[in-house]
């Protein structure tokens, strides 16, 4: 990855995660965050300040958004080009769990869809996936007509359908948009199963995810299914997942993580391999510990430790008992990520 481009700074948005918290304070100084009530109810409707007692603005309710199980991160990458001028790349990791979510979050946040260049879809699962055809239709909407079409970032190996093994039987999960469909919404398809740059090399999506630790296993339960064989197939191992990474100017890596089903140490370590040793950072998304065995989120957060990230960005599937951990092994260095949250690294 000798040719990622090295970012000045970094600004995220989170449009779709698990958790809703406007009011915690942000717990590190490093990180800018904003987004809480205090940010909604500036940025709500001017008041005349005459017949409010002197109210500037209001703190509306329906400014707020509205958590829901997956993630979709709004991801601009700025760097000043030889000129001095400020030249930024965007890409959308992941599109949360249902249209009409993203479409309510995207819209509250005011958020700049029309800069998006490329979608990129962590991993084939629902969660992620299922916001797709509203956040191509609002994103083109948004565009100066003659635009280049939004890359659509896919790895080419898409189940017709996940699921879980339950005791009383398989159960599916809604299938995943297909490629024809998300053409049909106006993305432009790109499959890639190994790792390349994309948005103008600001930004790296990595291959398959090497796994090198004893304890993660994978998702639990984990099924997939082709509809022309018609069976479920053991699938613990989410193979398609791909992680997001780039290069920060005097801190290191910054990686996001959809679901981290490989792990989210291995995903970490596989980011500074790619980096060529430059270290770890940020890490940010879904960390899957939430049904993690205790013994798994201890070895997890130990073996973070050691790559001696300075932010933790936790959020989807992270659980609230890895949270815990974290805050308690590495104080200072987890930041929750919530929805609505504006983050500038
Ligand atoms: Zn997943
Ligand atoms: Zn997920």
């Amino acid at each position: 990855m000798a040719d990622l481009v090295e970012l000045d700074s970094l600004e995220i948005l989170v449009i779709v995660d698990n958790e809703l918290d406007p009011i915690s304070p942000s717990p590190n100084a490093a990180v800018q965050q904003s987004g809480g009530l205090k940010d909604i109810g500036m940025g709500g409707p001017q008041l005349d300040p005459q017949t409010r007692g002197g109210a500037i603005s209001e703190l509306r309710m329906d400014n707020i958004c509205c958590s829901a199980h997956g993630l979709s991160l709004l991801i601009t990458g700025l760097k000043s080009n030889n000129s001095g001028e400020p030249e930024r790349h965007t890409v959308l990791f992941d599109t949360g769990p249902e249209e009409h979510i993203f479409e309510l979050n995207a819209t509250r946040l005011k958020a700049r869809l029309g800069e998006i260049e490329t979608i990129q879809l962590s991993h084939w699962h629902r969660d992620h996936s299922g916001g797709m055809p509203r956040v191509l239709a609002m994103a083109n909407a948004m565009k100066p007509a003659g635009s280049p079409a939004i890359t659509v970032d896919l790895n080419p190996d898409r189940p017709d359908y996940r699921g879980m093994v339950t005791p009383m039987g398989p159960v599916s999960m809604e299938a995943d948009p297909t490629f024809a469909e998300i053409e049909a919404a106006g993305g432009k398809v790109e499959k890639h199963s190994e790792v390349h740059t994309v948005a103008g090399k600001f930004f790296a999506v990595s291959g398959e995810i090497p796994r090198t630790t004893s304890y993660d296993v994978g998702l639990k339960r984990g099924l997939r299914m082709m509809r022309e064989a018609g069976v479920w197939e053991e699938d613990t191992l989410i193979r398609d997942e791909r992680f997001l990474m780039c290069k920060l100017k005097d801190k290191g890596i910054v990686m996001f993580t959809g679901c981290s089903h490989a792990g989210v140490v291995n995903a970490s370590r596989h980011a500074v391999t790619l980096g060529n040793g430059v270290p770890l950072y940020a890490v940010m998304g879904g960390f899957h510990l939430a049904d993690g065995e205790p013994q798994t989120i201890t070895s997890t957060v130990a073996d973070l430790q050691a790559l001696e990230p300075k932010l933790l960005l936790t959020g989807h599937c992270t659980g609230w008992r890895a949270k815990f951990a974290i805050q308690q092994a590495m104080p200072g260095k987890l930041v929750p990520s919530f929805v609505g949250s504006r983050f500038t690294l």
